[in-house]
């Protein structure tokens, strides 16, 4: 679909509308604002490529806003890598700013809503106020003090601020409404008291304003025209609302927030806090681990920016969480890949094949096309000798019509190569076969223009020269949970699903032309997948992690469908 010719979403059209009404381009502004307690992961992906996306769109700037109210849980670390991971996904953010930079203004203003007589310290114990809060269907009772003086408050507000008090003995709450049909409009805790070093602001501050009073005023004072959140927060607007209420002046832009559904996809959980619990529990190695739903972890996986800002872009903005197939972001990849990357040969699971009609120490080089997709790729070289390597599963000494590999009496060609016909086979005592020989055609080299090279014959084999191929550590992966929703079930926790088989490591064989290949490079193993090689590949030591295979099961699960 065209730019222009694509329906917009609801989400575009909430802009396109104010824009109908007195906004102007100028007043647009949008952030994505991430917590970091963790490293961003596809669900993100969303909301980034939403919220950049409208930046691009109505060339207005988008500010990233670290939402850093919770010392407890937030680190440098993470943000360095949400910065590195939007950055690497092709967007540029207006300015970089922190929740932690208005701690200033957030306490001036409490001060302000105190001296209104809107905002009043409480040190009941959280039990007695959870009480007090009553049930969406019973109002609740009004805290004892609530009625404390503009005086008294004022001077307890200071002291939670001096570090007079303990963590959790006393807290700022808004005056609102204890009988409100909504919850958190009951009073809610605006502040708390928390000994904990914040990573930017040290120990200046020991109490931490609470998300619903921290978000709307952030926005507030970036002029964020826009603030788009997911549909846990839908309840929480007419709070944020409330609390624009108590700061807005008439000349400046007035923040709308908007919801949106949250994405999930199959078979792995895209919650912060979750795939942290992996990390912690070794159960991945760290946050960029090849099996992790995370940016930083596609991105080892072999992924490019484009193939999930696509992905991102086909599933779209819906007003209803569901479930995405990962299968569906496999697609993408695989498409991408299949545009930009060379063809390589490369076996996994060896099997010897002999010439037997090659003269021994005999060797000649190929030349081989790197991509049928794009000749830009140019050619290389592939040695072929004596002994070669083809896969396993590619031989059988007897086998129907449909096995279009080698099997005993028939031919197949080789890849860029002869064609070859297998004449007899060797076996282990177990029965296995160990060794295949065969002989070749010596004028059915492809590409030599001869009759025999076009010769055509079912099935081409890839395989790579016994004397020239490179071991490699190859890693296969597997969906990290046999559940499709590991994290929606009532009596089994999300670790109960996790895949014991989840990685497999094998050494596999690679032509000679990767010997110099380097980290985050992306090929493609014929017949086998996309591969991509890992950051702990060492010169003489190559690892390469599949990326995806090459069948499209997503392709399977829309013709079922
Ligand atoms: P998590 O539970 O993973 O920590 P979060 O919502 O707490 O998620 P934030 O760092 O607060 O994470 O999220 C930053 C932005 O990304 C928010 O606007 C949030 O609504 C959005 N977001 C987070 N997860 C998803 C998701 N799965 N799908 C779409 N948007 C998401
Ligand atoms: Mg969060």
């Amino acid at each position: 679909m065209s730019e222009t010719s694509k329906s917009l979403n609801f989400i575009e059209q909430i802009v396109a509308e104010d824009l109908q009404k007195g906004y102007t381009e100028k007043d647009l502004r949008f952030r994505f604002p991430p917590e970091p307690n963790g490293y961003l992961h596809i669900g993100h992906a969303s909301s980034i490529c939403l919220n950049f996306g409208l930046g691009l769109k109505h060339n207005a700037p988008v500010n990233l806003r670290f939402d850093d109210t919770n010392p407890a849980k937030e680190e440098q670390r993470f943000v360095d890598a949400i910065k590195r991971d939007v950055e690497w996904l092709g967007f540029k953010w207006d300015t970089e700013r922190y929740a932690s930079d208005y701690f200033q203004q957030l306490y001036d203003w409490a001060v302000v809503l105190i001296k209104k007589g809107k905002a009043y310290v409480d040190d009941q114990s959280s039990e007695e106020m959870a009480k007090q809060k009553g049930t969406p269907t019973e109002p609740g009772t009004e805290s004892p003090n609530r009625n404390r003086s503009v005086e008294e408050n004022l001077a307890l507000f200071e002291a939670m601020k001096n570090g007079e008090f303990e963590e959790g003995s006393h807290v700022l709450r808004a005056k609102i409404d204890m009988t409100s049909s909504n919850m958190l409009m009951r009073d809610p805790i605006m502040y708390r008291v928390l000994h904990k070093a914040h990573h930017r602001t040290d120990t200046n501050w020991c109490i931490y304003p609470m998300y619903d009073w921290t978000h709307g005023e952030s926005d507030y004072i970036e002029q964020v025209s826009h603030s788009f959140c997911t549909l846990e927060f839908a309840m929480h607007r007419e709070l944020y609302d409330w609390f624009l209420d108590q700061v807005y002046e008439a000349d400046k832009v007035r923040p709308k927030q908007r919801e949106f559904a949250r994405r999930n996809l199959s078979h792995t959980v895209v919650s912060k806090r979750k795939l942290a619990q992996l990390v912690e529990q070794n159960i991945v190695n760290g946050w960029d681990d090849p099996r992790m739903p995370t940016i930083s972890g596609l991105r080892r996986r072999g992924y490019t920016p484009e193939s999930i800002r696509n992905f991102a872009d086909t599933i779209g903005i819906a007003k209803r969480d569901n479930l995405i197939d990962v299968s569906l972001l496999e697609f993408h990849v695989r498409e991408h890949l299949n545009k930009i990357v060379p063809r390589v040969m490369g076996v996994l699971d060896p099997l010897k094949v002999v010439i037997t009609n090659y003269p021994e120490g005999q060797e000649e080089w190929l030349t081989a096309e790197n991509s049928p997709e794009d000749e830009a790729l140019g050619t290389r070289e592939v040695p072929f000798s004596r002994e070669i390597y083809i896969e396993k599963a590619d031989f059988k000494e007897a086998a129907n019509k449909k096995f279009f590999r080698l099997k005993l009496g028939h031919e197949v060609r080789l890849k860029n190569g002869y064609i070859i016909k297998a004449e007899s086979c060797t076996k282990d005592a177990d029965g296995n076969v160990v060794e295949v020989q065969c002989t070749y055609d010596p004028k059915s080299k492809s590409g030599s223009g001869t009759e025999e090279s076009l010769r055509k014959v079912k099935g081409t084999l890839h395989w790579v020269s016994v004397k020239h191929a490179i071991p490699a550590e190859i890693r296969l992966y597997d969906r990290l949970f046999t559940d499709e929703s590991p994290d929606t079930h009532k009596d089994k926790d999300f670790m109960e699903f996790i895949n014991p088989n989840s990685l497999e490591v094998i050494t596999g064989y690679v032509e000679p032309s990767l010997a110099t290949a380097k980290p985050q490079e992306r090929f493609q193993f014929q017949r086998m997948g996309y591969f991509c090689v890992d950051p702990d590949s060492q010169p003489g030591k190559l690892v390469f992690n599949r990326t995806v295979g090459l069948r499209d099961s997503w392709a399977k699960i829309q013709e079922k469908s």
